[in-house]
C-alpha cells in the first residue's frame, strides 16, 4: 500500500484545521464505490466541524439511496446553477474513484474553473495530473478503502462511526464483488472488521444493496444471460443488450450493474464483455472484465475510448452494436495467444 507523502498529509491538516467550505465529487453515473467513498468522507467532514457537500454529476441507482447522507446529495444535471455556485466558492474539492477529469462530464470545466484545493483520491490505473494533492494507488480494492486510509493517515480513526462506516463498506462490498476479487487483501479485511465494531451492520448492507431487485431488473438478467455468447477459441464471452430489450423490461439506472461478471462465471472465461445501446447517448456503452494477466484497462484504452483498471475496465464505441460486435471479434485474434496462454 502506498501512503500519501508525509508533507501532503501536513498540509491538509493544516488546512483543515478550520472549517471549510469543502465539495465533493464522484465519477459521473456513480457506483456504490463513487457514491459511498464520497458520502464517507462527507461525513466525517462533517463531523470535523467543516460544510461538506456530495455532488454527483448525474443520478445515481436506487438502491444506494440508503446510505447516510445520502438525501444532502446535489445532482449537477439537475441543479446546475446551486451545483455550480457551490463548486466555484468551495475551498476545497475532492474528486474521488476517477482518474481523470473528463470522467466527472459537464462537470469539468466548472471543477477546473474553480480556485479550490483539489484532491484526488483514487485507485484507477495512470491517473491525471490535475490535482494539487494526489492520493493515487491502484493497488487497492476501492476508494472507499482508500477514504478509510486517509482518515487513518489524519490520525482520526477514532471518528469513524455507523454513518461513516455504512458508506465505506459499502463501496469496499461492491467493487471486490463481495470480498472476492484479487485486490481483497488481510488490510482489506481489517478495514472492514473495524467497520464492523463499530457498529456496521452488513447483513443490512448487503440486503440494501443486492436483494432489492426489482421484476423488471431480474427479467433483464434472463435476456441479459440468453443473449450471452463464448467464442470458445478465445476464451471469451459477450453479452449484448440492446435498447429494446432494456425498454421492455423496464430499465432503470443500475440494472445492468454486474452483468458482465456471469460471463466470466463461465467455466473456460478469461475475458468477458458486455455490450449496451444507449440510445440517448447515441453510444454503446461497454463494459470488459478479465481474470488473471490479461489487461482489460490496456485493452479498452487502445480499442475502445476507455480504461479503468487491469481486471475491469468500460469503454464506448460510436458505431451500431452490431458494427461494435463485429469490431471487437476481429481485434480478438490480436489477442488469442494471450488469452490462451
Ligand atoms: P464499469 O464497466 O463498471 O462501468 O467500469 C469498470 C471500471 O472501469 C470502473 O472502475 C470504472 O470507473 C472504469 N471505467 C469505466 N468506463 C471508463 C472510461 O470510459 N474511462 C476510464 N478511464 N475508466 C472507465
Ligand atoms: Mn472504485
Amino acid at each position: 500500500m502506498l501512503a500519501m507523502n508525509k508533507a501532503d498529509i501536513l498540509d491538509l491538516k493544516k488546512i483543515l484545521s478550520n472549517p471549510k467550505k469543502v465539495v465533493i465529487v464522484p465519477h459521473k453515473n456513480p457506483d456504490g464505490d463513487a457514491m459511498g467513498s464520497t458520502l464517507g468522507l462527507c461525513n466525517y467532514l462533517k463531523k470535523l466541524g467543516h460544510s461538506a457537500m456530495v455532488i454527483a454529476p448525474n443520478d445515481y441507482p436506487e438502491f444506494l439511496k440508503w446510505i447516510p447522507g445520502t438525501k444532502d446529495v446535489l445532482i449537477h444535471e439537475e441543479n446546475t446553477s446551486v451545483a455550480e455556485a457551490h463548486i466555484s466558492q468551495a475551498d476545497l474539492i475532492f474528486t474521488l474513484d476517477f482518474n481523470a477529469l473528463h470522467r466527472c462530464g459537464t462537470m469539468e470545466i466548472p471543477i477546473e474553473n474553480s480556485a479550490a484545493i483539489k484532491v484526488m483520491i483514487d485507485h484507477h490505473q495512470q491517473p491525471d495530473d490535475y490535482a494539487t494533492y494526489v492520493y493515487s494507488d491502484v493497488s487497492i480494492c476501492s476508494t472507499c478503502e482508500m477514504v478509510y486510509h486517509f482518515i487513518e493517515m489524519m490520525d482520526d480513526l477514532e471518528h469513524i462511526d455507523v454513518a461513516i462506516g455504512e458508506a465505506l463498506y459499502t463501496g469496499i462490498m461492491t467493487d471486490t464483488a463481495s470480498f472476492r476479487f484479487s485486490l481483497t487483501t488481510s488490510t482489506t479485511h481489517r478495514v472492514i472488521a473495524h467497520l464492523i465494531d463499530v457498529g456496521v451492520e452488513k447483513t443490512h448492507i448487503h440486503n440494501a444493496v443486492y436483494d432489492t431487485n426489482s421484476f423488471g431488473r431480474l427479467q433483464l438478467m434472463g435476456c441479459a444471460l440468453n443473449n450471452l455468447k463464448f467464442l470458445e477459441p478465445f476464451k471469451t464471452a459477450y453479452i449484448s443488450l440492446t435498447n429494446k430489450e432494456l425498454d421492455s423490461h423496464d430499465f432503470q439506472k443500475g440494472d445492468t450493474e454486474g452483468l458482465v461478471n456471469y460471463g466470466l462465471s463461465l467455466k473456460g472465461a478469461k475475458f468477458a464483455v458486455i455490450f449496451i445501446e444507449h440510445k440517448q447517448e447515441g453510444i454503446i456503452k461497454i463494459s470488459f472484465r478479465s481474470k488473471g494477466d490479461f489487461d482489460v484497462n490496456t485493452f479498452a484504452r487502445t480499442h475502445f475510448n476507455g480504461g479503468g483498471h487491469k481486471n475491469a475496465s468500460g469503454g464506448r464505441s460510436n458505431l451500431n452494436l452490431e458494427d461494435t460486435i463485429a469490431k471487437f471479434i476481429s481485434i480478438l485474434s490480436e489477442y488469442k495467444s494471450e488469452l490462451n496462454s
